[in-house]
């Protein structure tokens, strides 16, 4: 943890027994975990490098008990760190180490409420673990475009605080587009009902937007009507051996118009990620033995289903590569050819996070550049790790539809994370200056929590960092909602 000092605004105020069983009174014997082995898994991080404390963890059933649980907190100046999935990975979830107050986990709150076919949308809870919910669209015939690779545990309510990325950006935007409305519960404990399926709405403040993306800093998500788009019914995916980087934004630029904007997918991966993951994950294949650095899953769809007889995605997908081998970008390339192969794929990309965290100590920044800058900043960031520590290993990959890189490097061989964690102050300035010097983000979309706090106050505006404790102090004037995370007040 870089700051495992308490800032000196979070309330510490302690869970005494009678406020312990006044929580009981709300939720429940069922509501509340206070055992040392019962709380571990609430108390750290998805990597397990980040270890808090908790005085219980609380798990309300419903709304009206989320909001009475926060207003007793509130009038008690308990600090509450909410909680859903726990896969986040900048320690938005994860309470500090002297935290004496409650983690409200929303895992209990886990039902589908309503799904709307006709008005393609689906109002659910926030405790709701994002596949199931991907699967509650498919029942319908719809599609729930938000896709990562926690998504078998994530859950939405966590989804929407950190306005989530993903594999499907590039089509249908981050997390906060597919919503149309959200239930929170402020500071206080009020219950804002902002549950509306409504697609205009131009009635001041879009106050939904101020509680996706905060972190949990601003009040506790407890529902949300979220957008659901047609299923898809034509898929080609596809494992290319490219040139390089910037032949990869290239691909994916002429791809718009030959897929008839049906471009839904574009991941760029190296070498080296693919073959740890094909080291680490059991079961996977490399889809490709071909010998180039960098690769690119590109994905297809179209809600319609391909006619008898007509040009598909895939034959559309396969002259587009022949195009696009001709022009020297593409090298080799396989279009899987049923749902394991593509599965086989798809798994690749989505197990690099579990792979490095297999492979040993590393260091990962989340950073988005305009897509046309991306092959700069690769071989720029890249020098500027080595100029630090030349024995370091890059593993670059990254959503480039996004301009977003998840820019990884693994420690020299046989270097221990603590010998590695002397490097990351220099190499972590050197990358983010090439983030500001390029005009990107330090944090394309997993968050600040506490990771990221002391780069945000370095890299943004007085002006900026002051609108955001204004909007902290006028909603949380105690510091009890996440306390410590995003900003220091
Ligand atoms: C293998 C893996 C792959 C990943 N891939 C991606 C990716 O492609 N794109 C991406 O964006 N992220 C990715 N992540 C990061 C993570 O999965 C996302 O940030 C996810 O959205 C977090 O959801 P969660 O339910 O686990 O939230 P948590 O980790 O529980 O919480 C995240 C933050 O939201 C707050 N919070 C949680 N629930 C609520 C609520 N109901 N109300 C208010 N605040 C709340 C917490 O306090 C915390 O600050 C990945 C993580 C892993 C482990």
């Amino acid at each position: 943890m870089p700051d495992t000092a308490l800032p000196p605004q979070i309330p510490t105020t302690p869970v005494t027994p009678a406020l312990l069983e006044a929580l009981r009174a709300i939720v429940g014997d069922k509501g509340l975990i206070q055992d040392e082995p019962g709380k571990q898994p609430f108390v750290t991080d998805w990597r397990g490098s980040l270890v808090g404390n908790a005085a219980v963890v609380v798990r309300p059933a419903n709304v009206e008990e989320v909001s009475k649980v926060v207003k007793l907190c509130h009038d008690n100046g308990i600090a509450i760190v909410p909680q859903a999935g726990n896969t986040g990975l900048m320690g938005g979830a994860t309470p500090y180490p002297s935290h004496t107050g409650i983690v409200l986990s929303v895992g209990r709150m886990n039902k589908v409420l309503n799904v709307d076919p006709v008005g393609y949308s689906m109002t659910v809870e926030a405790g709701c673990i994002l596949q199931t919910l991907q699967e509650t669209a498919a029942e319908h015939d719809r599609f729930l475009p938000l896709s990562l690779g926690a998504q078998g545990s994530c859950m939405i309510g966590g989804n929407l605080s950190t306005n989530a990325g993903g594999v499907q950006v590039l089509r249908y935007g981050n997390a906060r587009n597919l919503v149309m409305g959200l239930e929170v519960v402020l500071p206080n404990g009020d219950i804002w009902n902002g549950l509306r399926a409504l697609k205009k709405d131009n009635t001041g403040y879009d106050l939904k937007h101020l509680f996706m993306g905060a972190e949990g800093t601003l009040g506790i998500i407890t529902k949300a009507v979220l957008k659901l788009w047609p299923a898809p019914k034509d898929v080609a995916t596809a494992w290319l051996a490219i040139r390089d980087p910037q032949a990869a934004i290239e691909i994916l630029s002429e791809a718009h118009a030959a897929s008839e904007d049906n471009v839904g997918s574009c991941e760029l991966m190296s070498r080296a990620c693919t073959d740890m993951v094909l080291r680490h994950i059991p079961g996977t294949q490399d889809p490709l033995k071909a010998d180039t650095p960098w690769f690119l899953l590109l994905e297809w769809s179209s809600s319609r289903p391909k006619a008898d007889g007509a040009e598909g995605m895939s034959e559309k997908m396969e002259q587009f590569l022949a195009d696009q081998m001709e022009a020297g970008r593409v090298l080799d390339a396989v279009i899987a050819q049923n749902e394991a192969q593509s599965r086989n794929m798809w798994v690749i990309r989505e197990s690099v996070a579990p792979a490095s965290r297999a492979e040993g100590p590393g260091l990962s920044y989340d950073i988005s550049v305009s897509i046309s800058k991306i092959p700069d900043f690769i071989e720029k960031g890249i020098k500027a790790a080595y100029d630090v520590l030349p024995s370091i290993r890059p593993y670059p990959l990254g959503h480039i539809g996004d301009g977003n890189l998840h820019f990884s490097f693994m420690g020299p061989v046989g270097m221990d994370r603590q010998t590695l964690h002397q490097y990351s102050p220099a190499i972590t300035r050197g990358v983010n200056d090439l983030v500001r010097d390029m005009a990107g983000s330090i944090s394309a979309e997993h968050g600040i929590g506490i990771e990221k706090i002391d780069e945000l106050a370095h890299y943004r505006s007085k002006v900026e960092l002051d609108t955001m404790r204004s909007l902290k102090r006028a909603l949380d004037p105690k510091n009890i909602m996440n306390p410590g995370k995003i900003l220091r007040l």
